[in-house]
C-alpha cells in the first residue's frame, strides 16, 4: 500500500523531539528535497567521531597522523570562498536592502528556489541523507544567545557546526514545545540520480551557487556550494546578516568584530572589540602575544569574528561571541605572528584547502621552517618549491582555513562562554591599505568614530571570490553582512550614543588602525601581529588618560616617543611613513568617501555629511 508520507513521518524525529513547527518544518523541507533520508545530529563526540569516519570513506577527509583527531578536506575549485555576487536580501522593499546588498523580489526568489516548476530546491537532497543540525548561537538559554536549526545534505557541514556552535540535543531540549528557531536550508546542489554514487570527494554545483536571507522571516535558504562562509549558516548569515536586522528591531548590535580582553601590568583588565574585513587579522589580534618586553601585558580571546553587542542597564555595551569555534585562514599562520593559534591546531581540527605533505601533515604558505620538499597541494597536484618558483603555483590555497572548538585556544578568556557578556571600553575598526591610512587615529567623539568606520577602504582579499588586492569602501567592515540599508544601519549606531548617553554611561573609545602600509620596496612596514599590543597599550593609555598624542585633521595619532618601544628596533622615519595623513592623498581619500555617499544617498543621516564638511574646513 503506497501512502503519501505526513511531515511527521519523513520527519524521522527521535522521541525527545517535542516542537510540532520543528518537526513539521523538517518534514516539509525533506518532501521538497526529496532527501534519501533523515538523521538528526544529537552533538555527541560519538556522532561527530562517526560523521568523520563516513566522510572519511567518502574520500572527503583524510585523516591526519600526526595531528589526533584532525582531518584534511580539499574543495572543488569553484568552491573556495564567499561568493557576495550570489548572495542576497530578499526584503519585501528594494529599499530596505539597501544599495549595497543584491536584492530580488521574494516571491520572485521563493519562485526560484521553492514553488516554481524547476525550482532548485526541488529534488535537491535526491540520493543523499539530510541532516537536521541544531545549534544555539551564543551560550545555551543567555538572553542574548538565539537558536536556529540547519538542514543540510552535507556532513561536512555538520561536523564543522559541531566545532563552530553550541550544537545538538540540548538545543532541541532547550526549544521545548514552542521554542523559536531560525530556519536555514543548505544544499551542496548536487543530486544524485537514482543509484547513482558521488563521482567527486567535493560535490557542490560549480556553476548555480544562491545565498539568501528573508530579513521579515527570518529565513537562510543556501544553495550550491559546501564552503564555510556560504554553508555554515550559523556564521555570517545568520549571526551578521539576519542578527544585524533583529539587532535594529530589538536596539543591540551584530558586528564583524573579535573580542578580547587585555590586562595591563597593574592587573587592571579592558575589553576591546576590533572591526576588519575578512582576512586582514582579527583572528591574529584577538589571539595575540604581547612582547614580554612590554612589561607584563595580557591578552585573551572571547571571540575572533563576530560579536553580538547589548546596552546593560548600566548604559554599558555587553558583548558576548555567539559561536564555539573559529574558522580562520591558514597560509601566513606560524609560530611567529601566532603561537597561540598553532597550539590551537594540534589537535581536533578539520583543514580545508591546505597542503599533504608525504608524511602525512599539512603545510601552507607562511608555516614555519623550510617548506617541504614535495607535496599534494590543494588541488591534488604535486608542488615542490621548484614548480612553485617556475609557475606561481601555491601549496594552500590563499584562503585556505582550519576549523577549530574554542576550547583548543591556550589564549580563551575565562568569560568566553559567560552568558552576560563582557563589557566593551573601545572599539577598532581597520582595514587592509597600503597607504594612505595611519597606524592608529582615535576618534574625538563617536560620531567622528562612526564617519572613521563607515568611509572605512579596505583592499579586497582570498576571503570572497573577485578581483584581490582592490581598494573598495568596506562600511565597518560589513559591506558583505549588514542584513539592510547600510545608510540605516549608520543611523542605528548613532542612536546607539543617545541611548548610552541617557543612562549615564561613558561611551567606549573608538579608533582607526591599519596594520598593512608598505615601503617603496612593496613590504609591510610595521612588524604587526605581536607588535600590534604596542598600539593597544596606546589605546588603553587614552582610555586611562595618560597617553599622548597629535591632533591632525580626523582625529588624534601618537608621535613617536607617545608608543612603547622597548624590544624592538623601529625607527622615527619607519615610524612617521606610517603615521602620516599626507594631504593630497586624503583629498583622494574624501573623493571616494563621496562616491560612498553619492551610493548611500537616500537615507544617509544627515550628521555624517556634515561631519565630513567640517573635518574638510579644520
Ligand atoms: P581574519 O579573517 O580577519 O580573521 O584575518 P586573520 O587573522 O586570519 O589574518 C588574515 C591574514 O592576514 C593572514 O594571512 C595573516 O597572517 C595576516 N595578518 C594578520 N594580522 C596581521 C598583521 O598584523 N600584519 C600583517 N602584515 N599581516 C597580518
Ligand atoms: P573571515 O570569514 O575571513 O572574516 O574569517 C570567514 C568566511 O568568509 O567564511
Ligand atoms: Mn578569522
Amino acid at each position: 500500500m503506497n501512502r503519501p508520507l505526513t511531515p511527521e513521518l519523513r520527519a524521522k524525529a527521535p522521541a525527545y523531539v517535542k516542537n510540532a513547527r520543528l518537526i513539521e518544518w523538517v518534514g516539509q523541507i525533506a518532501a521538497l528535497t526529496e532527501a534519501a533520508d533523515v538523521y538528526w545530529c544529537d552533538g555527541t563526540q560519538e556522532e561527530y567521531d562517526r560523521l568523520c569516519q563516513q566522510l572519511v570513506d567518502a574520500g572527503t577527509f583524510k585523516k591526519l597522523p600526526k595531528r589526533p583527531g584532525s582531518y584534511l578536506a580539499v574543495t572543488d575549485p569553484s568552491d573556495v570562498a564567499r561568493v557576495e555576487d550570489r548572495t542576497y536580501i530578499c526584503s519585501q522593499k528594494k529599499e530596505d536592502a539597501g544599495p549595497t546588498n543584491n536584492w530580488m523580489d521574494p516571491a520572485e526568489m521563493r519562485a526560484l528556489l521553492q514553488t516554481g516548476d524547476k525550482a532548485l530546491f526541488k529534488g535537491c537532497m535526491a540520493g543523499r541523507t539530510l541532516y537536521v543540525i541544531p545549534f544555539s548561537m551564543g551560550p545555551l538559554g543567555s538572553p542574548i544567545a538565539h537558536i536556529g536549526v540547519e538542514l543540510s545534505d552535507s556532513a561536512y557541514v555538520a561536523v564543522n557546526m559541531k566545532l563552530m556552535t553550541r550544537m545538538g540535543r540540548a538545543v532541541v531540549d532547550l526549544l521545548g514545545t514552542d521554542g523559536d528557531f531560525v530556519p536555514c536550508v543548505h544544499t551542496v546542489g548536487a543530486p544524485l540520480a537514482e543509484g547513482a554514487k558521488d563521482t567527486t570527494a567535493w560535490p557542490c554545483n560549480p556553476t548555480v551557487k544562491y545565498i539568501v536571507h528573508y530579513p521579515e522571516t527570518q529565513e537562510i535558504w543556501s544553495y550550491g556550494s559546501g564552503y564555510g562562509g556560504n554553508a555554515l549558516l550559523g556564521k555570517k548569515c545568520f549571526a551578521l546578516r539576519i542578527a544585524s536586522t533583529m539587532g535594529r528591531q530589538q536596539g543591540w548590535l551584530a558586528e564583524h568584530m573579535l573580542i578580547l580582553g587585555v590586562t595591563n601590568p597593574a592587573g587592571k583588565k579592558y575589553h576591546v572589540a576590533a572591526a576588519f574585513p575578512s582576512a586582514c587579522g582579527k583572528t591574529n589580534f584577538a589571539m595575540l602575544i604581547p612582547p614580554a618586553a612590554l612589561g607584563g601585558w595580557k591578552v585573551t580571546t572571547i571571540g575572533d569574528d563576530i560579536a553580538w553587542i547589548k546596552p546593560g542597564a548600566d548604559g554599558k555595551l555587553y558583548a558576548i561571541n555567539p559561536e564555539a569555534g573559529y574558522f580562520g585562514v591558514a597560509p601566513g599562520t606560524n609560530f611567529k605572528t601566532n603561537p597561540n593559534c598553532m597550539d590551537s591546531l594540534k589537535q581536533d581540527v578539520i583543514f580545508t584547502n591546505v597542503a599533504l605533505t608525504d608524511d602525512g601533515d599539512v603545510w601552507w604558505e607562511g608555516m614555519d621552517g623550510e617548506p617541504p620538499a614535495h607535496a599534494i597541494d590543494w588541488q591534488g597536484k604535486d608542488w615542490t618549491p621548484q614548480i612553485a618558483k617556475e609557475t606561481g603555483a601555491k601549496a594552500a590555497h590563499p584562503n585556505a582555513r582550519f576549523t577549530v572548538a574554542a576550547t583548543n585556544n591556550p589564549a580563551l578568556d575565562p568569560a568566553w562562554d559567560d552568558a552576560k557578556g563582557v563589557a566593551i571600553d573601545a572599539f577598532i575598526f581597520g582595514g587592509r591599505r597600503s597607504t594612505t591610512v595611519p597606524l592608529v587615529t582615535e576618534a574625538r567623539n563617536w560620531m567622528e568614530g562612526v564617519y572613521m568606520a563607515a568611509t572605512m577602504g579596505s583592499e579586497t582579499t582570498a576571503a570572497a571570490f573577485g578581483a584581490q588586492g582592490v581598494v573598495r569602501r568596506d562600511p565597518f567592515a560589513m559591506l558583505p553582512f549588514c542584513g539592510y540599508n547600510m545608510s540605516d544601519y549608520f543611523q542605528h549606531w548613532l542612536d546607539m550614543e543617545h541611548k548610552l548617553q541617557g543612562q549615564g554611561s561613558n561611551l567606549p573609545k573608538i579608533f582607526c588602525v591599519n596594520w598593512f602600509r608598505k615601503g617603496a620596496d612593496g613590504k609591510f612596514v610595521w612588524p604587526g601581529y605581536g607588535d600590534n599590543a604596542r598600539v593597544l597599550k596606546w589605546m588603553i593609555g587614552r582610555i586611562e588618560g595618560q597617553a599622548q598624542g597629535e591632533g591632525h585633521f580626523f582625529g588624534i595619532s601618537p608621535r613617536y616617543e607617545d608608543l612603547d618601544w622597548t624590544g624592538l628596533d623601529f625607527s622615527k622615519a619607519q615610524f612617521d611613513s606610517i603615521i602620516d595623513a599626507d594631504p593630497t592623498a586624503w583629498q583622494a581619500e574624501l573623493k571616494l568617501h563621496d562616491e560612498l555617499f553619492k551610493t548611500l544617498a537616500y537615507h544617509l543621516p544627515a550628521e555624517l555629511t556634515a561631519t565630513k564638511q567640517k573635518m574638510e574646513a579644520a
